[in-house]
């Protein structure tokens, strides 16, 4: 029998989807899929070389449980230059994003803690959260505020059981981006009330207008901050398995505790292809999100021509967060997109109470099958 820990925790959301996409595409139904969230792009060719050269040369052991030197060094330049965290090697832990979010639960949260958690955010946050014995605390937001959170809506939430706040800019699902301003806001409020910021910022290259912020960049912050990133989406290497936590020197030592007794250390010979990711040239990154600024563009002008469907323009990621008119579940809405038009997308209520009524289009994918998949999305709504 399962322990009643996991028992709680729902099945990923996100996951579950691109699994029946993968069942039906080899079952050979002819789906378009805008479910899973992964550049559609392959990973450039000079860090794909630098891996086979690292393979070639007898790479193949385990590494320092933190990762290599060179690399931990290669991620405290880029997170100093693009971040403004003042941090060096120490500072850095490379492990996958998902393991790191995984493993800071485990080393922080005790059963009693409060999490603070925007609703919607990406499906893992409640489940890492409620694995660790700890209470997730939603914060509903809304589609008026373009799903960002306020310092005053934060300060709502919190109670003396408050440990951490989980802030994710850009955002899965919705693409939206939060700003200076209202990012210095909730630095105040966190000092003030003592309060651990998790920011997950692996959506920070991919954004189409303004800046990103990190918050652990602000006067005090990076003390009390768990900054997380890597290579996934800025470099279309999501089946690397690749990412790094950014704090300090105290807290990389005791989520590296967890990293020596999970999975040892990351992958030795993908490391030095991580290196040339960062210290490489930026084109093909650059060209990458270029091309997802147009099919943001494209995808959102034909998804709002369909009666019924109102849609935030989103200042980063590559995701649609549509709301629709039909008084159907969103789960029932996916279920009536993947059987009546072959086109697969993510229910919103996967990722919070306030995601119902929305679905979450990943358009990390073709012009053609943006213009083909929204066309069936409008042929078959319209026979709801
Ligand atoms: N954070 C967010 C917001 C994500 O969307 C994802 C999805 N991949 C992750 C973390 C995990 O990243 P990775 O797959 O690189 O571990
Ligand atoms: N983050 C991606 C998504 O939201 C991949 C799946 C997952 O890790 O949840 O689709």
């Amino acid at each position: 029998m399962v322990s009643k820990r996991l028992g709680d925790v729902p099945e990923s959301g996100t996951v579950a989807i691109a699994n029946l996409v993968s069942q039906l595409k080899q079952e050979g139904v002819e789906i378009i899929s805008f479910s899973m969230g992964e550049p559609d792009f392959d990973t450039p060719q000079n860090i794909k070389d630098a891996c086979v050269r690292s393979l070639n040369d007898g790479f193949t052991h385990y590494t320092p449980s933190a990762g290599i030197p060179e690399l931990r060094k290669a991620i405290a330049e880029k997170t100093e230059r693009d971040n403004k965290i003042k941090c060096t090697a120490k500072n850095v832990l490379v492990t996958p994003t998902k393991h790191a979010l995984f493993m800071i639960a485990l080393a922080y949260l005790d059963p009693g803690d409060e999490v603070i958690l925007p609703d919607p955010a990406w499906v893992s946050y409640e489940a890492v959260v409620r694995l660790a014995g700890a209470t997730p605390v939603y914060v509903p937001t809304k589609f008026d505020d373009d799903f960002c959170m306020s310092a005053d809506m934060i300060a709502n939430a919190m109670t003396n059981k408050t440990k951490m706040l989980m802030l994710n800019s850009p955002s899965n699902p919705t693409g939206s981006v939060m700003h200076r301003d209202t990012l210095k806001g909730i630095a105040d409020l966190c000092t003030d009330k003592n309060v651990t910021v998790m920011a997950d910022e692996i959506y920070e290259h991919i954004i189409y207008e303004g800046e990103h912020v990190s918050i652990a960049s602000f006067d005090g912050m990076f003390e009390r901050t768990l900054t997380l990133s890597g290579l996934s989406k800025t470099y279309a290497m999501t089946g690397w398995r690749l990412g790094w936590l950014i704090a300090p020197e105290k807290d990389i030592a005791a989520v590296n505790k967890l990293q020596t007794h999970s999975v040892t250390c990351c992958t030795s010979f993908t490391q030095p292809a991580a290196i040339e990711a960062l210290r490489g040239p930026q084109g093909s990154r650059i060209k990458m999100v270029n091309e997802f600024r147009k099919r943001r563009d494209l995808a959102l002008d034909l998804l709002t021509e369909i009666k019924g469907i109102e849609c935030n323009r989103p200042e980063g990621a590559f995701y649609l967060f549509p709301k629709y008119e039909q008084k159907i579940s969103s789960d029932d809405m996916t279920m009536h997109l993947m059987k009546e038009a072959h086109v697969a997308v993510t229910p919103g209520r996967s990722f919070g109470p306030s995601g119902e009524g929305f679905f979450r289009l990943s358009y990390a994918a073709s012009e053609e099958n943006i213009i083909e998949g929204i066309g069936r999305i409008k042929r078959s709504l319209s026979k709801l």
